[in-house]
């Protein structure tokens, strides 16, 4: 069955340096203090952009364990809470990534976390029955075009979206990240915050033309793009001139998204599988 057209919109809540690769290996205290309660302040601000529209939110673990009350508020607001790694940085092996699933075992099993999207979109096909081990029923951790779902054993793959500029690939298999491949064989990942902040028109026009044609956009927004944090990005402006990719990810975002939920069903993820 094809799924009424929603835009399924996520947020990938990461505190304001998970763009850069520089924090990931620092202890954990290093990268709470870096974090200063930030991420704690936006929830209320973001969850009230959202009004009514439902949408999916992965949380990184390490977040959840420095405020617990996250999962709940985004639960009781009527979204659902999926799994952003405990903490983000890339996983390539299955040992790491089951490591890291249960390191955030507890909350996960307590908020019936269903949903799994790997940090930079980007992971291995050994993630697949691992979470069909741990309870997961999908992954969002691919990048393809919109409407296309495969199913991994017990596990759906959503791949974040795609529009096919040349021909519609045929083999989905992770990793299948933002890359020179990717780009090179014709698909613009629209569903990217780094291509809503650089072409936010263009994004906004093909995320029209999917609903014309019936499919449901996957795209994802990070905290620190709606609600702009404290120092922000002037604390991040080291990790920019090292790598100005990162740049398009600062921007804020939050008009985008306002023009989005005023013009665009959502859905969470668990509410779309029902459909598939
Ligand atoms: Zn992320």
């Amino acid at each position: 069955m094809t799924p009424s057209p929603h835009l399924l919109l996520t947020i990938d809540y990461e505190s304001w340096f998970a763009p850069s690769r520089r924090y990931d290996f620092l202890p954990p205290e290093t990268r709470y203090e870096l974090d200063g309660e930030r991420s704690r302040h936006a929830v209320d601000p973001i969850l009230e952009v959202f009004g009514e529209s439902k949408v999916t939110f992965y949380l990184v673990g390490e977040m959840v364990e420095w405020y617990p009350e996250l999962p709940e508020k985004i639960s009781n607001a009527g979204h659902e809470v999926g799994f952003h790694c405990h903490i983000h940085r890339r996983l390539d092996n299955a040992k790491e990534i089951e490591k890291d699933l249960i390191a955030s075992a507890g909350w996960i099993q307590k908020f019936n976390v269903r949903g799994y999207r790997a940090p930079m979109i980007n992971t291995v096909e050994e993630v697949y029955p691992l979470l069909a081990k741990h309870n997961f029923n999908y992954s969002s951790s691919q990048y393809a075009p919109a409407g296309i779902t495969v199913k991994k054993g017990d596990v759906w793959e959503i791949p974040v979206s795609t529009l096919p500029l040349l021909k519609m690939p045929t083999e989905f298999h992770a990793p299948r990240y933002m890359n020179i491949k990717l780009v090179s064989g014709g698909e613009f990942p629209y569903g990217s915050s780094f291509m809503s902040g650089l072409f936010r028109k263009t994004v906004y026009r093909i995320i029209e033309s999917e609903f014309k044609a019936g499919r449901s956009p996957v795209i994802f927004l990070h905290p620190y793009e709606i609600v702009t944090p404290k120092g922000y990005p002037q604390n991040f402006i080291v990790d920019m001139l090292h790598h100005p990719l990162l740049f398009p990810f600062t921007f804020n975002k939050s008009k985008f998204l306002k023009d989005l939920l005023k013009n665009f069903p959502t859905s969470t993820m668990q509410d779309y599988i029902k459909e598939l």
